[in-house]
């Protein structure tokens, strides 16, 4: 957040470690070959079965064979006991970009900049090679640009334009016609899905989601608060994926079972997938209690100061509770816990996505955490991974690209100390990521997050860095 951060010092340290492998305007025959051998893989192909010991050859950003002869002048990298699966995928991202709070003059501009490296290494240095931003407005554009030219080390970034009904900004839409020209716009401008809110009218959504199908764009969203009482009605052919386990809860009275297994029956007739969302509301309910979750938290220290001072100083969550709220939020999170055992009966698929951006749910980190929290709802470690890895993928239209190890995928991937499938916890063992065919090895993402720290406490006592000061820039 920090604008007099120097740029040198950022590209000094990416020298550093990206071997140049990161800049895309490398030609593919200087670009290095790696071979991972003597590793055992988790494929998280549909077949589940694991490979020991083996040889994964890496070339011009993919995966061009495995078990097969090294190639000469290979950089190796010794996998000997460790776990190779393939990057995590996170479906409900909210990134800091460059932003403005407070326009008043034309050429403005953006006024509150975020150091995109150190929010991207965030997601790196967890494994997250791939992510869902679920309310995407233009900056995020230039912000992806700069990880596709190789200026940022960062995961794939899918985007998503949010239309909601109200009259507060220009991602309203009330009529069926103002939502299907709001959905043409956002196609023309270059998003990728469109994402539905609470306040659309019934006749709008159903416009946004029927123009988003002619589109090829996929709804993804909140359940809107019209449809309370009349559930099954807002399960329409295209509304591809439920961002909250919450958007279920909000529609029960008695949290039970049988509610449960309702609401999975209305997705699975839809094929409407589910991402719970489960450390959210975990994350919530912790604040709606006292905020020492999160002045205790280990990591806050690489959150970028804004994000600190609104967490801790402008808090909602904290701010605006009680006692009969915070026994509704306690309930909540149980609930989920039985909701997403409903819709696993129900074979409804169950993406990992965790809201990261919400307070208290840190970008990267907060993966693991719903990985953790799946597996103690009920998944077996197995799929709480696929749910994070092969599913995703598929549901963003790029399963051939990523998702999985296989000859000829994208070398996303995610190097371990040990086994996940004995114990879910051991996806935070991280020894190396690859990222898009760059390595990046242990000592290095150690690095990338102590680099973050680090800018952040210089940036922490500067005015910029207070969120009750965001409107005076
Ligand atoms: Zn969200």
């Amino acid at each position: 957040m920090n604008l007099k951060q120097p740029l040198f010092l950022v590209l000094c340290f990416l020298q550093f470690w990206i071997e140049s492998c990161q800049n895309t305007k490398v030609s593919p025959t200087l670009m290095p070959t790696y071979v991972i051998r003597n590793v055992n893989i988790i494929p998280m192909t549909a077949s589940k079965e694991l490979i020991n010991n083996a040889t994964v050859i890496i070339q011009n950003r993919k995966i061009v064979a495995i078990n097969e002869a090294i190639p000469n002048n290979a950089t190796i990298i010794e996998g000997k006991g460790k776990w190779l699966l393939p990057g995590l995928i996170d479906m409900h991202v909210h990134n800091l970009a460059d932003v403005n709070f407070s326009n008043n003059f034309p050429t403005k501009g953006a006024t509150l900049f975020t150091n995109n490296q150190d929010f991207m290494s965030l997601y790196i240095t967890n494994g997250v090679t791939t992510i869902l931003e679920l309310s995407a407005r233009v900056e995020h554009f230039g912000q992806r640009n700069e990880i596709i030219k190789g200026n940022v080390i960062g995961p794939r970034v899918a985007m998503a334009f949010l239309i909601d009904g109200g009259e507060d900004s220009g991602n309203n839409a009330n009529t069926p016609e103002e939502g299907r020209q709001t959905v043409r716009i956002a196609k023309a401008q270059g998003y990728e899905f469109i994402k539905v809110y609470s306040r659309l009218n019934q006749a709008t959504f159903n416009a946004i989601v029927q123009e988003a199908q002619k589109q090829g764009m996929k709804v993804v969203g909140h359940i809107p608060n019209v449809f309370r009482g009349k559930l099954a009605e807002a399960f329409i052919p295209n509304f591809g994926l439920v961002a909250h386990a919450e958007e279920f809860s909000k529609q029960s009275k008695s949290f039970s079972f049988s509610d449960a297994q309702r609401f999975a029956q209305l997705a699975k007739e839809n094929d409407t997938w589910l991402t719970p969302t489960l450390i959210t509301m975990v994350r919530i309910a912790q604040q709606t209690h006292s905020l020492d979750s999160i002045k205790n938290s280990p990591l806050l220290k690489y959150v970028p100061p804004l994000m600190q001072s609104k967490w801790l100083f402008s808090n909602n969550y904290n701010r605006e509770t009680d006692p009969k709220r915070i026994a509704r939020i306690d309930s909540m999170v149980a609930f989920h816990q039985i909701l997403v055992k409903a819709f696993k009966e129900a074979k409804v698929p169950i993406i990992a996505g965790t809201d990261a951006g919400v307070s208290g749910v840190i970008w990267g980190f907060s993966l693991h955490d719903e990985i953790a929290l799946l597996v103690d709802a009920g998944l077996s470690p197995d799929e709480a991974l696929t749910s994070a890895t092969r599913l995703p993928a598929q549901w963003l239209g790029i399963e051939d690209k990523i998702g999985t190890v296989e000859r000829g995928k994208m070398a996303d991937l995610l190097l371990l100390d040990a086994n996940p499938l004995d114990d879910i916890a051991n996806t935070r063992k991280i020894a190396g990521v690859f990222v898009n065919g760059c390595w990046v090895n242990k000592k290095t993402l150690r690095q990338m997050l102590f680099e973050a720290q680090k800018h952040h406490k210089a940036n922490q006592a500067k005015e910029e860095s207070n969120w009750k000061n965001r409107k005076n820039f």
